[in-house]
């Protein structure tokens, strides 16, 4: 089976997505509503919050579907 990515970037980090991992819980939704929006496409917003607030999310998902690759450094 495939394993479809998807990346969303600030320049500063980019936040990597797993849909196939994603339990759907809107948990990181329910944690840092201005980056992870359920219910808009694209659903994440990686302009919504500072880098250090979106790793800091990115790590606290249950599933595995999300991480993140700091850019430039
Ligand atoms: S925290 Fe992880 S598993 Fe839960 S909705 Fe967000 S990306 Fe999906």
């Amino acid at each position: 089976m495939e394993t479809i990515v998807k990346e969303y970037s600030n320049g500063e980090v980019t936040i990597v997505w797993k849909p196939g991992l994603c339990q759907h819980a809107a948990f990181c939704g329910g944690e840092l509503p201005a980056v992870f929006k359920p219910r808009e496409r694209p659903w994440i917003n990686p302009q919504g919050a500072t880098t250090e607030q979106i790793v800091k999310q990115v790590k606290r998902c249950p599933s595995g579907a999300l991480s993140y690759r700091l850019e430039g450094k």
